[in-house]
């Protein structure tokens, strides 16, 4: 592999899906990307597809599979106005009838394969992931379109041609060194001519040219991908919140934004749940050591988080609390075995074999249990498990994080932790495996009081250096 040199000019940014969702919001987008080419960044841009138009392409693709044509094709035609419409008030003229059809032309393949699903009646991972490359490639068009103006003298760029992964359909794994070489084929050359290229985020094709995905929320991880292939100078996630928060918005409208954060509590945060950040997002970025931004398209004058190498010092133990639901808790009892040497590889060989990651464990002398996320192979999972030792699983519960760095110069936290939820029913907790989090699991349903209560506890008094306590802003949506 080549080591890219260090291009300080490069800025990739990426916009999620509120930030694309309609005509406004792509045109905060275009000045926000010209605003940074005015300071003489080269911006490369990554979009997701508009807002929930990925959950509409997954219906869409699920109604063929089960051969209800008539659902799938509305989900379609509704989606076909809406993009029609939105392009209609970006762009005009001859550009505006390029774009259009360039759009039917993307809607008929995509009706086309809805049918083609319908007649088979079977929905292969392979064949979703194609359904759902629809969302970012249309509106990687549609934003592309509109950047043709000549302050942002903008360029489509398939990601597709980019982004080469494997074929584990639903989340492949990207080759970087794949990435970079077809990077520095296409797009430098693009930057080069001062164009800003756009590509859609969360797609990708494998060595044989068939598209694939990178999973949910996967466009962070392509700007990541591509930020950290060109060794850009920094990444910026923009999305709909001033930036990674001292808790999800959604459940705490007062919660603060956390002005500086380091990388290993971000990606803490993000595996344990905060929406906000994906989280493998992290990893290019940190390898080598690129600046990652978190910023609100709607309030860009804000100055969002930093995501550091180092942690800032801070006098509160925690920056954040993420909170992940739906998920399962299996408790395995060694009855007759009594944990016998080799019965803890037996057990994780099983979620193994079913690639089934595992979020906690925790251990006594007879018997362990884990949370996994819940999913269709449990049952198997679970069957499997039977076979030695006796296996029971409770779905619907939700793990609680707490993150920070400076949970070590703090004594007596477990006590405060604790004392904050008393009333709640707490069924597993860990702390240690990072020395940064400290994680419990409980009932889906206590979750937003859980959460509430501990950010009163522990966010009351922030510290100034580290939070923002000028203002909150809640969620805008
Ligand atoms: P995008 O479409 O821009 O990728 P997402 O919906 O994936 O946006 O992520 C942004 C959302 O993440 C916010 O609207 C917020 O509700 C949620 N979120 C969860 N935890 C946090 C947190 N700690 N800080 C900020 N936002 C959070
Ligand atoms: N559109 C994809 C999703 O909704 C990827 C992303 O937005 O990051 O999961
Ligand atoms: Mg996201």
């Amino acid at each position: 592999m080549t080591l890219a040199q260090p291009r300080p000019q490069i800025v990739v940014m990426k916009f999620g899906g509120t930030s694309v969702e309609d005509a406004a919001a792509i045109e905060r987008t275009a000045a926000i990307v010209a605003a940074r080419r005015s300071h003489g960044l080269q911006p490369i841009v990554v979009v997701s597809a508009m807002a929930r138009v990925t959950d509409q392409l997954l219906a869409a693709a699920g109604a063929a599979g089960e051969d209800d044509r008539k659902t799938s094709i509305a989900i379609a035609v509704r989606l076909r106005e809406r993009h029609l419409n939105t392009a209609a008030q970006l762009v005009h003229g001859d550009l505006l009838e390029s774009l259009v059809t360039a759009l039917h032309h993307e809607f008929d393949a995509l009706e086309d394969l809805l049918r083609g699903i319908a007649a088979v009646g079977e929905l292969t991972p392979r064949t979703s992931d194609l359904v759902v490359s629809f969302g970012e490639r249309i509106s990687s068009r549609i934003v592309a379109a509109r950047f043709a103006r000549a302050d942002l003298n903008g360029a489509h760029v398939d990601a597709r041609t980019c982004v080469i992964t494997d074929s584990t359909y639903g989340k492949a794994v990207p080759d970087q060194p794949a990435i970079e070489a077809a990077l520095t084929e296409y797009v430098l050359p693009l930057l080069a001519a001062g164009h800003t290229p756009v590509l859609g985020g969360f797609i990708g094709s494998n060595a044989q040219g068939i598209t694939t995905t990178l999973g949910r929320g996967g466009s962070d991880y392509t700007a990541a991908l591509v930020g950290g292939a060109l060794h850009a100078g920094a990444i910026e996630i923009w999305t709909d919140v001033d930036g990674i928060m001292t808790s999800d918005p959604r459940i705490v409208p007062e919660a603060l934004r956390v002005k500086t954060i380091s990388f290993e509590e971000a990606a803490e945060l993000a595996y344990f749940g905060a929406k906000v950040l994906h989280p493998a997002t992290i990893l290019p970025a940190v390898q080598k050591s690129i600046p990652v931004l978190v910023l609100n398209s709607r309030n860009p004058a804000n100055e969002g988080t930093r995501i550091t190498a180092v942690a800032a010092r801070c006098s509160s133990p925690f920056k954040s609390i993420a909170a992940k639901k739906r998920l399962t808790i299996i408790d395995i009892v060694a009855s007759r075995m009594l944990m016998a040497h080799g019965f803890l590889k037996a057990v994780f060989d099983v979620f193994d074999k079913y690639k089934c990651p595992i979020d906690m464990v925790s251990t006594s002398e007879v018997s362990i249990s884990l949370t996994v996320d819940s999913n269709e192979q449990l049952p198997a999972i679970c069957d499997e498990l039977s076979r030695i030792a006796d296996v029971k699983y409770e779905g619907r519960k939700a793990l609680v994080c707490l993150v920070g760095e400076d949970i070590r110069g703090h004594n007596g936290i477990a006590g405060r932790v604790f004392s904050a939820i008393s009333h709640v029913n707490v069924r597993m907790i860990s702390q240690g495996a990072s020395e940064i989090n400290m994680s419990f699991m409980i009932d889906e349903e206590d979750v937003e009081e859980a959460v509430r209560s501990l950010h009163t506890t522990f966010f009351t008094n922030p510290d100034a250096t580290v939070f923002d306590t000028a203002a909150s802003v809640a969620a805008s949506k």
